[in-house]
């Protein structure tokens, strides 16, 4: 209950992470503080060196980080310039127009086959006759309005990436938590069958509508918390943590196909699935895998049990959405959203 004094959580948070004494650092999971932080992007702290090199739970791709920091908004791109280019189409979607950092756009279109945006260039892929793809929101994109442009600059598509405030949270941990980090070899090993699970994604998606919550229980740690570990800046969680009984059945947040499903040294018992179009979901300290690899699965079937295995202290879902490699928002899934996909 230490954390009160300190802390900015509701008191409701407060009291979970008492209860459950789990702390992942960088992706890294450790336990035996009685305090709750779970994976994220890498921060720099040199205390977390290890993350550096092998991040299962975290893949936030360079790439991703490159493109977040700093985006330079430019004001001339960000209205379509119609005055002068008159036959400019918007012949791009993005979905939803408004976003904020950390969560997830979709571009589609009839006629661009790549676009422009974060200055990036993105290749789209056949889907269902048109071209189409999910790119990640860079979590320290700042607010403005964006512009997606065709790489050959005939169409062009704004939307918006509004202000978005994370809770941060001051904690401590021990040497002996940080050494149980060290274990390079098996957190490398593990990371080659994330990496593995990953690399390829069905091109058609499996899903039709909104994902659903992967487990019943308490919300304890929410997407994009921030992290300040012994005093130093250090990782966000990007996922959501779902607190409830060991035992409690874990289902399938939508359609898709198991791609890993194995015990893990960090996130214990884990599963991802391919929902098509690189977009995975991912389930770990689960007590028990009721799923095999290249099994599929539909929304709602249960896939195993709520669990502590892994570095873990108290039994709780850690549920990520991923696009490829870079955690995305998985709360705007769950909603009546635009990821509907037709
Ligand atoms: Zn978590």
């Amino acid at each position: 209950m230490r954390k009160r004094k300190t802390s900015k959580r509701t008191g409701t948070r407060a009291l979970i992470t008492a209860r459950l004494g789990l702390l992942a650092v960088g992706g890294v999971l450790v336990y035996g503080t009685g305090s709750m932080v779970t994976d994220g992007t890498f921060a720099g702290d040199s205390v977390f060196t290890m993350e550096t090199a092998s991040n299962p739970m975290s893949g936030e791709a360079p790439a991703a980080v490159t493109a977040m920091a700093p985006v330079q908004p430019n004001p001339s791109s960000a209205e379509p310039t119609t005055s002068q280019q008159p036959t400019v189409a918007t012949s791009i979607t993005v979905q939803p127009n408004t976003v904020y950092p950390g969560d997830v756009i979709l571009i589609r279109s009839q006629a661009a086959t790549s676009v422009q945006v974060f200055n990036q260039t993105y290749k789209l892929k056949e889907v269902n006759g048109e071209y189409a793809r999910f790119i990640p929101v860079p979590i320290s994109a700042k607010p403005y309005t964006y512009t997606v442009q065709s790489t050959d600059q005939k169409m062009s598509q704004t939307f918006t990436i509004a202000a978005k405030t994370f809770d941060t949270d001051a904690i401590t941990v021990s040497k002996q938590m940080n050494s149980m980090r060290q274990n390079t070899e098996r957190i490398d090993a593990d990371q080659l069958k994330i990496n593995k699970a990953r690399s390829q994604s069905a091109p058609t998606p499996y899903f039709t509508g909104p994902f659903v919550m992967p487990a019943k229980g308490e919300l304890t740690t929410p997407y994009g918390y921030q992290r300040v570990v012994n005093g130093q800046p250090a990782n966000r969680h990007l996922a959501i943590d779902i607190a409830n009984k060991e035992g409690t059945p874990i289902i399938a947040s939508h359609n898709g196909k198991v791609v890993l499903a194995d015990s893990m040294y960090l996130t214990g018992n884990t599963i991802i699935i391919d929902h098509g179009m690189n977009l995975f979901s991912i389930y770990a300290h689960l007590s028990k895998l009721d799923v095999k690899v290249d099994q599929p699965v539909k929304q709602g079937q249960i896939i195993g049990r709520l669990g502590t295995t892994g570095f873990s202290t108290g039994p709780h879902l850690h549920y990520g959405m991923l696009v490829g490699n870079t955690y995305i928002n998985p709360n705007p899934f769950f909603q009546d959203s635009p990821y509907e996909w037709k």
